[in-house]
């Protein structure tokens, strides 16, 4: 038995970020950066007597992530008890959701290795309130509790993911949804979007799934993606050296760049659920779903489908662009000003995104560039009427917008970049690179044909790199005709 198939589900936990906690009217602020136990309330350190009253606005967006993934939302939903006793937990329960969640049976639709779509199945989303942060440190524990009651939104799939790539391609659709939505950052190296793998391995023509482990501690995509390649090959050494897989919590150990074992796991319910006694049955009328989804943004894959379809973009090119919002509005709003989608496309996902990643700059944050979309479509729009060529946009024009702050029209009239197109300028420019290079003009007659390009670059940089690039290889192309 060489063959084995790889099987993922994974758990999404992603903090609503509302202004207020899930059952009280304690803020939420940044947990990394907030001074420790600052924004804590009776409720979110479980004192006794104190009353939960449920955040309607996080309820909103939970519902708004459940429409996003095609979920169902049930006409009601409830909140449960999940009774466990831990140091984060002051309560000794954390309100969650049960056998009621607030959304079913939805899915996720990813792109695989050969370009076509799937659709990865999402059992359910609940909403629960996230614990307190717990650091290790200085022989004891510290604890946090600014954390405590935040909204949190459980996000589960059906275990439809068969490898790492597709692990991963759904974790960015699933982040980009939640970021269109406006309900999350996406920030996982803060732990307001978290991921959990759960994976097992089976023989390829198995049906029937195999024992389970869930890896926990993932603190980037990219780490998700080596944690479960490690995991993957680490259950299949089990069964061919005649060992079993047992149910285990795992971490993912950065530095060492491998899995450990956190704890092994009794597949049994401790948990001890049961309904949230003060707090009532929660009613989803069908018109305020109708409402919420009303309130949804065009989303990735609609935007896809419209750059494919309308704009006639690559599949790929139209996921690049959608795959941030701000992104996709930066190129639309380029389009809008009359610039054609294609050359818009290309300047984007190359030139720029070149120049963006040299500096470090996150694609979602194309909105705060030193080009805006308007002069970006500006200087397009003169490439596309031939005021300037390719060439000089590219390497003098941008670099110089993106420098100054000016416009593209300024810095050409400035500069006098405007492209030449007079035949008469250009065919002296031709004459003299053809009297300075009569060693090339021979290589050329005697049938070098190549040379063509290095005599052509002669006569651009006679014109500074702003002549018509083909006005001036025609004209260079009929004179050297002539002289055979
Ligand atoms: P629990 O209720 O114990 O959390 P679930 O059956 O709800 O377990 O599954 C939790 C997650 O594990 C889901 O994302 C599910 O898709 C995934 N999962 C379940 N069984 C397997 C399996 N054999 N291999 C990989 N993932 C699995
Ligand atoms: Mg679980």
């Amino acid at each position: 038995m060489s063959e084995w198939k790889t099987v993922i589900g994974l758990e999404v936990h992603a903090e609503m970020e509302t202004e207020s906690k899930m059952f009280s009217r304690c803020p939420v602020v940044d947990s990394v950066e907030a001074e420790p136990n600052t924004a804590v309330d009776p409720l979110s350190l479980g004192m006794p007597g104190t009353l939960p009253v449920i955040n309607m606005r996080a309820m909103e967006y939970g519902i708004m992530v459940g429409l996003a993934l095609n979920c169902h939302i049930p006409p009601v939903n409830q909140f449960a008890r999940k009774n466990y006793f831990y140091p984060d937990l002051p309560k000794g329960y954390q309100i969650s959701q049960y056998d009621r969640p607030l959304a079913v049976n939805g899915y996720i639709n990813i792109e695989v290795d050969d370009g076509t779509t799937k659709q990865i199945r999402v059992r359910r989303a609940h909403m629960e309130e996230d614990t307190g942060k717990l650091t290790h440190a200085m022989g004891g524990s510290l604890v946090d509790y600014n954390r405590a009651g935040v909204p949190l939104l459980e996000i589960v799939s059906e275990p439809d993911i068969a490898s790492a790539a597709e692990a991963e391609a759904y974790a960015r659709k699933l982040r980009s949804i939640l970021r269109y939505l406006g309900v999350n950052s996406g920030d996982m190296s803060k732990g307001i979007l978290r991921f959990e793998a759960n994976v097992s391995v089976m023989p390829a023509g198995d049906t029937e799934l195999r024992e389970r482990t869930e890896i926990k501690n993932l603190n980037s995509i990219r780490n998700m993606v080596k944690a479960i390649d490690y995991e993957v090959q680490r259950q299949i050494q089990l069964y061919g050296s005649g060992a079993t897989v047992k149910p285990a919590t795992l971490g993912w150990d950065e530095t060492a760049q491998k899995i450990t074992v956190q704890r092994y796991k009794e597949r049994a319910d401790e948990y001890r659920y049961f309904p949230e006694p003060d707090l009532p049955l929660i009613e989803v009328s069908r018109e305020w779903v109708e409402d919420l989804r009303g309130r949804l943004p065009a989303l990735p894959d609609e935007l896809q489908r419209r750059f494919i379809d309308e704009l006639k973009l690559s599949a790929y090119d139209a996921a690049v662009l959608t795959a941030e919002r701000s992104v996709a509005a930066y190129f639309q709003e380029i389009i809008d000003n009359g610039v054609d989608a294609k050359i818009a496309s290309n300047w984007i996902t190359t030139d720029l995104f070149r120049m963006m990643n040299a500096r470090d700059i996150e694609r979602e944050s194309i909105d705060a560039l030193p080009i805006s979309a308007k002069d970006f479509a500006g200087l397009l729009t003169l490439v596309q009427t031939g005021a300037i060529n390719q060439s000089t946009a590219r390497k003098k024009v941008l670099p110089e917008m993106w420098n100054t702050g000016k416009t593209a029209r300024q810095i050409v009239d400035e500069q006098g970049l405007a492209q030449i197109s007079d035949p008469e300028v250009i065919g002296a420019a031709v004459e003299k690179a053809i009297a300075d290079n009569q060693d090339l003009v021979q290589r050329l007659l005697d049938g070098n044909d190549k040379v063509i390009n290095a005599l052509f670059g002669r006569v651009m940089a006679e014109l500074r790199g702003k002549a018509d690039p083909s006005l001036a290889r025609k004209s260079l192309q009929s004179k050297i005709d002539s002289m055979k």
